[in-house]
């Protein structure tokens, strides 16, 4: 990276930076451009990189010497004019091309009753790059107007062909003074908390978009979009298949020998009553139809629960049961059922 100035980098000018200003920028940038913090974002980490070989040497009293000597920076009289033009945070885009933002990617969990119910407004919190809100992407805190193409950015060769001007490298101004806000970086790195709905019977690894809410564009480019991979806990006792919801209730062996009345517990709240007819089998199931999962963003289109009965057999029986048992037991060798 031949055009790497390691003190744009760091926001720094050559002739003014003390060692103290280079590790306070360097603490700041590092910071912010962190990959952590950033959902991981390639841009971030090439600039996290950079920062930190900038500093690298820049910290380094022997190495900075040979760093200023080599860039003739030792020599340097007057006020340097600030050019954020090689700094590109965008290795394929010029700083001063407008372009559009990334998309960003995140995950988001939710429990297994939101998925059939859907949520509106769930937040979701988003780490997001975009321009300097003090400098609109700029990086300087002035621009001056280049005298060379009168502010155009342009000038003609001698073919009468515009041509972009080698004075401001075709910005129409000369920066100076990095912007304070984006240490010259021309961009922040801003969280924000954004809302989405979640439709209803959403299913697990169901992707979600959520336009302009990825990283802002640069100089007037559109924003990405944020998508949302959404994960559903396993917190419940229903199990889904597709549109069905398969319930596995624990009932008395009694009510399965004898018939009775069980109430469902509903995935959405509420009960069921049923009527279990005698000698039932184990493991016996039916189907409560509209209490299954809904089809996607339809809350009333839903499939059917299917509870399955399964005998609940006593870990200890007292005397008196163990007697009537018994007494069962006989009855039914003398019908011929032992
Ligand atoms: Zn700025
Ligand atoms: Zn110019």
């Amino acid at each position: 990276m031949p055009d790497d100035n390691y003190y744009q980098i760091l926001g720094l000018t050559p002739d003014t930076a003390t060692a103290d200003d280079i590790k306070a920028n360097y603490r700041k940038l590092a910071m912010r451009w962190h990959p952590d913090k950033n959902n991981g974002s390639k841009q971030a980490s090439e600039m996290f990189a950079r920062i930190n070989e900038a500093y690298s040497t820049l910290s380094d009293a022997a190495k900075k010497a040979e760093y200023d000597l080599t860039h003739n920076f030792s020599d340097s009289v007057g006020e340097r004019p600030f050019y954020g033009f090689h700094f590109n945070y965008r290795t394929n885009h010029s700083r001063w091309e407008k372009w559009n933002g990334d998309d960003i990617s995140i995950g988001i969990e939710i429990s297994f009753l939101q998925s059939l119910r859907g949520v509106n407004d769930f937040p979701i919190h988003v780490t997001r790059e975009c321009d300097c809100p003090k400098c609109r992407g700029t990086c300087a805190e002035r621009t001056v107007p280049c005298e060379r193409c009168a502010g155009t950015g342009k000038v003609v060769d001698r073919s009468m062909i515009p041509q972009p001007c080698p004075n401001c490298n075709g910005v129409g101004a000369i920066l100076t003074n990095p912007c304070e806000v984006c240490s010259g970086m021309g961009r922040v790195i801003v969280s924000e908390d954004v809302r989405i709905d979640i439709p209803c019977g959403i299913n697990h690894g169901s992707i979600l978009r959520t336009a302009f809410a990825g990283n802002g564009g640069h100089l007037g480019g559109q924003a990405g979009d944020v998508y949302s991979t959404v994960h559903i806990k396993n917190d419940s006792p229903y199990h889904r298949e597709q549109q069905t919801l398969i319930l596995k209730m624990k009932v008395p062996p009694e009510t399965l020998i004898l018939g009775g009345e069980v109430e469902v517990p509903l995935p959405l709240g509420g009960v069921e009553k049923k009527t279990i007819p005698p000698c039932s089998s184990n493991n016996w199931s039916f189907a409560i139809p509209g209490h299954g999962v809904p089809k996607i963003g339809m809350p009333n289109r839903r499939g059917i629960l299917i509870v399955s009965l399964e005998a609940d057999f006593p870990s200890k029986l007292t005397e008196e049961e163990e007697k009537v048992l018994k007494e069962y037991a006989k009855i039914r060798k003398k019908n011929g059922n032992g």
